[in-house]
């Protein structure tokens, strides 16, 4: 039967939410974790995971989520399927709203990720993961020898394009007008590498080819003159940004100018009981090994809490 206050949930199932719920099942907490609206977060819609330590020969990244969730089951973690619309964090104990049910809540961890910015296209769609990536760190090693496409005009497109200079064989980065968001410093990195190349007012109106489920070409448009071409390449990165999934706690926690949720001492939140990890939190590391770090951190405070407040 369902308990009618719950000690701890978790919100958020990519790395650093199932990890939460692996150390707060162990401590027979009964957690539950309400997924959102990216079951199994960004590592789920990657392939091969290569630097997460455990896995010699790499990992598919569903594959370690869905270990990841069977771990936290054998520790009497409960999944839901769920989206929260709205939390009340003010009251005690704390009530989450999904969909029509009201949940009450001891303690909270925030564990909603930030998702990364797509162009929307449906062909770039169709290819995220057969080369098109939002990770350099993630996917990069796999386009060794290959030309490879940066868009975005800010400091990720310039570190993803650095990054990626270690294995393409030359970087083309993209970028939808003249000027740049990224700081000087980047931009001029980026500007007198002489593996990367810039091409500025152009952007992508397609990938190719989706049959073939592989990145073989972009089509371009420059904006000023209107001509469409075809360029050739091997994969597609995006570095046009992450948006953290923090919108409903806007106004009761505190965020930073980017709309991430700010902590302190790793992270503690300003609301003693409610603790946030993982991306939501982190516009820095952005790894699957931080991000479970830091669920593994809240899952141990959200412990002490409980203790201090004699559950
Ligand atoms: P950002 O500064 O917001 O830049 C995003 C870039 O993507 C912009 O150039 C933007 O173009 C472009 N863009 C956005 N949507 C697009 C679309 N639909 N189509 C084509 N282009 C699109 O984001 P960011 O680069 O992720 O940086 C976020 C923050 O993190 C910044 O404060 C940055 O300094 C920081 N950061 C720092 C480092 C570092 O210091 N090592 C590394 C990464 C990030 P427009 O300019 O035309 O809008």
């Amino acid at each position: 039967m369902a308990k009618d206050i719950r000690d701890v949930v978790i919100v958020g199932s990519g790395c650093s939410g199932l990890t939460a719920a692996i150390y707060t099942g162990r401590a027979n907490l009964e957690p539950l974790v309400l997924e959102g609206h990216e079951p199994g977060g960004q590592l789920s819609m990657t392939t091969l995971v290569e630097n997460f330590p455990g896995w010699p020969d790499g990992i598919q990244g569903p594959d370690l989520i869905e270990n990841m969730r069977k771990q936290a089951e054998r520790f009497g973690a409960e999944l839901r399927v769920g989206h929260v619309t709205a939390a009340e964090l003010t009251c005690r104990p704390f009530v989450l709203t999904v969909g029509k049910e009201q949940i009450q809540t001891r303690s909270l961890i925030i564990a909603s990720g930030a998702s990364a910015r797509w162009l929307g296209l449906p062909s770039e769609k169709a290819l995220i993961g057969h080369g098109v990536s939002s990770c350099a760190t993630c996917d990069g090693f796999f386009f060794s020898g290959k030309e490879i496409a940066v868009i975005g005009g800010g400091d990720s497109a310039m570190e993803e394009a650095l990054f990626l200079t270690r294995f393409a064989s030359r970087v083309t980065l993209i970028h939808r007008r003249e000027a740049f968001r990224a700081s000087k410093i980047m931009l001029d990195r980026a500007r007198t590498h002489p593996k990367i190349h810039f091409m500025t007012n152009t952007v992508v109106e397609e990938v190719m080819d989706v049959a073939a489920k592989e990145v073989t070409a972009l089509k371009l448009r420059d904006v000023l003159s209107g001509k469409v071409w075809d360029f050739p390449c091997s994969a597609m990165f995006l570095g046009i940004g992450h948006t953290p999934n923090a919108s409903i706690f806007h106004g009761v926690l505190e965020t930073d100018e980017h709309g991430y949720l700010k902590v302190r001492d790793f992270v503690h939140t300003g609301i003693p009981g409610v603790y946030a990890c993982g991306d939501v939190a982190d516009r820095r590391y952005r790894q699957a090994i931080t991000a479970s770090g830091t669920g593994c951190m809240a899952a141990i405070e959200v412990e002490k809490y409980l203790e201090t407040i004699g559950q």
